[in-house]
């Protein structure tokens, strides 16, 4: 193309590292700013779609339409990962079933737990694995809730043959995309339903905002789910979704460096004499080890790092680790030595060092 030269293509046209840099930017038009508004209003003047910011806001808007379009279906915005959850937990009907993976993140387990105590709903947790436990349990099911993959033990499951037996069941099936992002997988092409993301993680990527979104082809349950955050009220702060689209422009990169970096350092871990167990699907960011020794010795790793930030939260630019089951509300499906690593974006090397050295020394400690 020549200088000068201006050709208006549609973005969904190009590859998705491209449409991470051009989704939700404004029209070309003479004058315009190249990046969506921040707008902070909580009112608009009268007459137009929208009257009132907490149906709609413009910031949201462009982020959604980049989200939308890559996981291939319509984007919601929500305050955080967990209001994303409960307003999908809200299309169930009262008394309804929910079934889950017992070693799901702990927010919704959690969730589960105290919507069955409630009884609100009926939690079954199931070992998704097991195909033949996973049809009893699906049967009479509303919904099938599940990650892959899963936080933090890393398991993955066959998305769209889980996807189809829940819907012979008759059940809607929601898959948490947090982990792999649509970069590496897009559950909506394999019949999931909705799709939800804590883009507190890897989509913002830089550890200051918690957001999280919906994501469904399905028109009424799209709208099922707006209804619920008009009415539910929580929304998202414009500023944190200006925030995280900003943070899409350079996933691309820092997903595929973070990646990397991962990969590396699974091989590493896995001949490291400290390590019992390193979780690692092959893909992605996460890393999960187990550390010989105990909690004593895993806790030292957690003290014992310099460049590894001991803090929970994950999918930063910065690496990060944590023993899961320090925290209150973890599962006992997670082994009690198990650190949970986000890999950043730093050079290898150096996060290598760091941990080798970490874990040495929990050996003595
Ligand atoms: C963090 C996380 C959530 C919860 O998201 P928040 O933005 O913290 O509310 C849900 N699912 C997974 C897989 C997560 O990692």
């Amino acid at each position: 193309m020549g200088a000068g030269t201006v050709t208006i293509v549609s973005t969904e046209d190009h590859r998705i590292a491209t449409r991470l840099v051009t989704l939700g930017r404004q029209a070309k038009t003479p004058g315009a700013g190249l990046n969506a508004p921040l707008e902070l209003t909580s009112t608009y003047h009268a007459g137009g779609a929208v009257n009132y910011a907490r149906a709609g806001n413009p910031t949201w808007t462009a982020f959604e339409d980049a989200l939308g379009s890559l996981e291939g279906g319509d984007a919601l915005v929500f305050a955080s990962g967990l209001a994303a959850c409960a307003a999908v937990l809200s299309l169930v009907p009262a008394g309804g079933v929910v079934v889950a993976p017992a070693s799901s993140y702990n927010g919704v387990v959690a969730t589960l737990e105290d919507g069955s105590a409630a009884g609100h709903l009926e939690a079954r947790f199931v070992d998704v694995a097991d195909d033949a436990a996973t049809d009893r349990a699906l049967s009479g099911a509303d919904l099938l809730w599940f990650e892959s993959p899963t936080n933090p033990l890393l398991d993955v499951v066959d998305i769209a043959d889980l996807a189809a037996r829940a819907h012979a069941a008759g059940a809607l099936v929601a898959v948490d995309n947090t982990f792999a992002t649509p970069l590496l997988q897009t559950p909506l092409d394999d019949g999931v339903d909705i799709v939800v993301h804590s883009v507190t993680k890897y989509l913002s990527g830089h550890s200051d905002v918690i957001l999280g979104a919906t994501v469904t082809r399905d028109g009424p349950l799209r709208d099922r789910l707006q209804r619920h955050r008009l009415l539910g009220g929580a929304i998202a702060g414009p500023v944190e979704v200006w925030l995280a689209l900003r943070g899409l422009r350079t996933m691309g990169l820092r997903f595929d460096r973070a990646c990397a970096n991962a990969a590396e350092l699974a091989g590493r871990l896995a001949a490291h004499p400290q390590v019992e167990r390193v979780r690692y699907p092959g893909f992605g960011a996460m890393i999960s080890i187990e550390v010989a020794g105990g909690v004593p010795a895993a806790d030292a790793v957690t003290t014992g790092v310099e460049l590894w930030v001991h803090s929970t939260s994950l999918g930063g630019v910065e690496s990060q680790l944590e023993r899961r089951r320090g925290q209150a509300l973890e599962p006992e499906t997670t082994p009690v030595n198990l650190l949970r690593l986000s890999v950043g974006i730093e050079d290898v090397e150096d996060l290598w060092a760091d941990l080798d050295r970490a874990l040495t020394s929990s050996a003595n400690g």
